[in-house]
């Protein structure tokens, strides 16, 4: 594994300030982000930028989510300890680990089979046991759910209902909703077994979420 010096902890003090500044009150979770080493989810070549509020690439087409949308995204959710949650789109399995530290029970599904291998092991390695699932992530995971919190984490044209039925009463959903020139994160609560509200926080650009799982490229 890779080190956190003294340098690499003063980057990020600086970054989760700069985080702190574009308007992210949450102390847990600008905490938990001054705790995870972000440059351990990153290839070396990109470690420069690993305390630059930007998104990067991890490979086979994605990309580890900026620092400020990390924060934005796990804010708007208000996780409590011990919430049952789903994250959509493990990814780097950067965002997993922030949601790990918050103390939540964490269930993770990434639909592109080396990342879902890669994030497993990394974050294993770095002490962080959530359940690891590799499939498609449209679906959630009917088995485990009702889900305290579910947070999607690639751009979705529609909210994928499978998604809504697998919400406990009184749970939240956070999702970017549209088509890949941008999405609108929104905030799905249910009210009742069938009443949900929604509401918008805002224009963010990720990758978007794909149907059905991929093998290797
Ligand atoms: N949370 C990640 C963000 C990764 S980008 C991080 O912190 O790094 C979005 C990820 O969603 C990609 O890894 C992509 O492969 C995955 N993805 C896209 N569609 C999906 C689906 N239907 N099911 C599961 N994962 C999906």
């Amino acid at each position: 594994m890779q080190q956190d010096t003294y340098k690499h902890k003063g980057l990020r003090k600086r970054l989760i300030e700069e985080i702190e500044s574009k308007g992210i009150t949450d102390k847990q979770v600008l905490g938990a982000m001054l705790r995870v080493p972000r440059h351990f989810f990153m290839e070396s070549s990109f470690l420069k930028f690993a305390y630059s509020d930007q998104a990067f690439p991890i490979g086979y087409g994605q990309t580890i989510s900026q620092p400020f949308t990390v924060a934005f995204q796990t804010q708007l959710l208000q996780v409590e300890h011990m919430n049952k949650v789903l994250e959509v789109g493990t990814g780097s399995g950067y965002q997993a680990a922030i949601l790990m530290e918050l103390g939540v029970r964490l269930f993770t599904i990434e639909r592109q089979r080396e990342l879902y291998l890669n994030a497993k092991s990394l974050l294993e390695e770095m002490g962080y046991h959530p359940s690891f699932h590799f499939g498609d992530g449209y679906k959630g995971l009917p088995g485990y759910s009702p889900f305290d919190r579910i947070i999607v984490t690639a751009g979705a044209p529609t909210i994928p209902d499978e998604l809504v039925d697998q919400l406990a009463v009184g749970g939240r959903m956070v999702i970017p909703v549209g088509d890949e020139n941008g999405q609108v994160m929104t905030l799905v609560e249910k009210i009742s077994s069938t009443e949900v509200r929604k509401t918008t926080h805002g224009n963010f650009i990720f990758v978007p979420l794909l149907k059905g799982v991929e093998k290797s490229k």
